[in-house]
């Protein structure tokens, strides 16, 4: 198998004096070979860290500097990311923080990472207790996206990946909507091109680009909430759940077609195989207290992307926490 390179990519290792490679103890074994050969660059560097988000901290980037730092690397260094988002937006962190930015390269392995996380610019590191509250705005030179990576990502995590592909289909265009296992390659690129095209827009999330977390608003309560439990969610699984709740209250005060919200709860079960039955009605408060505490949330009301319709996605919608409780149980009851 080859990776797909472009003749750009092939000029910028050319020109770089030194290329580091950060990725993960799980994606290492599997994949750095084959990315040192198929870049070209047998004499990288590498940086293998500890896989998951609780590595995803200021300690990592600190080894992550200091490797950089023991081997003299200058402003013409190259740093490239193999791996999902914790390796994306700790890389990219580090390397547009290293002597106020080195040029970095985003080859995401897992599918949420290829249609999201490695896309869009933003960067970060979970910090105080909070998901990336410390990060910068950095694009990549360039996000490489080969799917043979994902022979290898166990189903539970090509399936959270899934949820954000529908997400694309809900705010932008209809047809990632009916995705499955199957089906999904093929639109790989198509959901990753929205995400460019919403963020070329709105790089900074001033307006526009906050319709990207549609079903995060609750999705990210949801997260947070079970990553205290013993049964932690996947970032996708939660979203899918929020997309469920963000559906139902689009029906309530916004007019959307019931009929997306059936269809969609026909698909839940598929998104969240194994996670489901995970949360009970008397989560619901706990949930709610994370909720009003999300950092997204400006004043009273928690705020939500909601949709007219599909394709039609309004933001910075008010909604009661009264309401907001009501999708909650609804979605519960539902999965
Ligand atoms: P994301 O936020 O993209 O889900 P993570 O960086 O947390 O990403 O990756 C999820 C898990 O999958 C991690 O344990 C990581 O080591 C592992 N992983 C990433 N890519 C692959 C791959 N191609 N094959 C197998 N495991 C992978
Ligand atoms: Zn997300």
């Amino acid at each position: 198998m080859k990776l797909m390179i472009r003749e750009s990519l092939l000029a910028k290792l050319s020109e770089a004096s030194q290329v580091f490679i950060l990725t993960d103890e799980n994606v290492a074994p599997l994949w750095l070979p084959e990315v040192k050969s198929g870049l070209g660059c047998e004499n990288a560097v590498d940086i293998i860290i500890k896989p998951g988000e609780p590595y995803k901290n200021l300690q990592t980037v600190q080894q992550i500097w200091e490797t950089l730092m023991h081997h003299h690397a200058d402003r013409n260094t190259l740093f490239i990311n193999v791996g999902g988002g914790v390796i994306t937006d700790l890389g990219g962190f580090a390397a547009s923080t290293y002597k106020r930015g080195i040029k970095f390269l985003n080859i995401p392995t897992t599918l949420l990472a290829m249609v999201d996380a490695a896309i869009g610019g933003k960067t970060g590191i979970d910090f105080g207790g909070g998901k990336n509250q410390i990060g910068t705005f950095a694009e990549a030179e360039e996000v490489l996206v080969d799917p043979m990576f994902l022979k290898t990502l166990p189903q539970r995590e090509l399936l959270s990946g899934l949820a954000e592909m529908i997400k694309c289909g809900f705010i932008a265009d209809a047809d990632l909507l009916n995705l499955n296992l199957e089906n999904y390659p093929q639109f790989i690129k198509r959901a990753g091109d929205i995400k460019r095209e919403i963020v070329a827009k709105d790089p900074k999330e001033k307006g526009l680009r906050k319709i990207l977390n549609f079903g995060h608003t609750l999705g990210h309560a949801i997260e947070s909430y079970c990553l205290t439990t013993d049964a932690p969610l996947l970032h996708g699984e939660a979203v899918a759940m929020g997309m469920g709740a963000a559906l139902w209250l689009s029906v309530k005060q916004c007019g959307l077609d019931e009929k997306v919200l059936r269809d969609y709860e026909k698909q839940l079960p598929m998104l969240l195989a194994e996670s489901r039955n995970q949360l009970k009605e008397a989560e619901v408060e706990p949930i709610m207290d994370y909720l009003v505490h999300d950092k997204k949330n400006r004043g009273e009301k928690p705020q939500f992307v909601l949709l007219e319709a599909v394709g039609r996605p309004v933001w910075d919608i008010p909604v009661d926490t009264s309401i907001i409780r009501e999708s909650l149980k609804y979605i519960i009851g539902r999965i």
